[in-house]
């Protein structure tokens, strides 16, 4: 997970010159909302403004940072149907978390440590952009849902999000925009596996913590294949980038690429870069791991990976 950085007001821009009439629209939703005191499946209309988010979001799904599919230029199937539009902050009603399942299949042992968000939900910002962000399927439906966990007090009538973070002190992070925890700041990588930071308080380490036991960072198998791919490429990238040659200059681009804010895994591929920059030889036995984990998941894969 990284921070897609941009301030509110770009990113209320974006959604005005995408679509101009959504702000009037959902106003209107926000205050009807508001009033009856909760928000109706046929309410909805922030997935009129999805592809504002993909595009800012490099079609990544925000949390963790899987690639998603971009629309067919020749007008075939969207793809649309396997990311949606998230609430940070839950609607209608959150729910617990840690269920005790998750709790003990994980092993969290600072779950006493966590509190839960507004039990009756943030229906002020359903239609609020600077609550949204876009995330894959299993993030949002899967292992989101309604959860919201905080380290702080519940704040149900604040209305601002840096007002909201600073009481409630979120264990999740919203990674688009400017405001709140960067995820960097939090997590670390070894190879395509995440941990919290070495060098964490105690809030920002149950915080991390959260993160990657909440949205199983550290669990997923798509999410470890993808970025063992990514390793190697990149890796190869940094060795042709030390030559003295044409393709260092090829290499060097696509480096800039791999590691863009937009870029799938770009969290485990700087995690990398650094790793290259500080022990060249430790970095090297983690793209053979890498190449290894690949090809015994996806043999085909061998076929194509020097
Ligand atoms: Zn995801």
């Amino acid at each position: 997970m990284i921070r897609i950085a941009i301030a509110e007001r770009d990113l209320r821009a974006r959604i005005a010159a995408a679509e101009p009439t959504w702000e009037s629209r959902a106003k209107e939703r926000a205050a009807n909302a508001v009033a009856k005191r909760r928000v109706d499946d046929g309410d909805g209309i922030w997935s009129d403004i999805k592809h504002v988010f993909m595009e800012l979001q490099g079609w990544k799904c925000m949390y963790c940072e899987k690639p998603m599919p971009r629309p067919d230029p020749n007008g075939g199937a969207s793809g649309k149907v396997e990311y949606d539009v998230e609430h940070f902050r839950p609607k209608n009603r959150v729910q617990p978390w840690p269920t005790e399942r998750v709790a003990k299949s994980r092993s969290i042992d600072y779950a006493s440590k966590l509190k839960h968000g507004a039990a009756s939900g943030y229906v002020h910002l359903a239609f609020d952009p600077w609550n949204y962000g876009v995330s894959c399927k299993v993030c949002n439906s899967e292992l989101k849902g309604d959860r919201f966990p905080i380290l702080g007090k519940a704040a149900p009538r604040s209305k601002r999000r840096r007002e909201l973070d600073a009481k409630e002190r979120p264990c999740l992070v919203l990674p688009i925009g400017d405001e709140g925890h960067d995820p960097e700041g939090l997590l670390e990588w070894h190879g395509p596996t995440v941990r919290p930071r070495a060098d964490l308080g105690d809030d920002d380490r149950v915080r991390a913590m959260a993160l990657i036991d909440f949205f199983e960072l550290d669990t997923r198998q798509d999410l470890l294949l993808g970025r063992c791919v990514a390793i190697v490429l990149l890796h190869d990238w940094l060795e042709d980038a030390r030559l003295d040659s044409q393709l260092r200059v090829e290499a060097e681009a696509c480096i800039e690429q791999l590691l863009a804010d937009q870029a799938t895994f770009a969290g485990c591929l700087r995690g990398y870069r650094d790793l290259y920059r500080r022990d060249r030889e430790e970095a090297l036995q983690w793209r053979q791991r890498a190449r290894r984990y690949a090809a015994s998941k996806e043999p085909e894969l061998l076929a194509m990976m020097p």
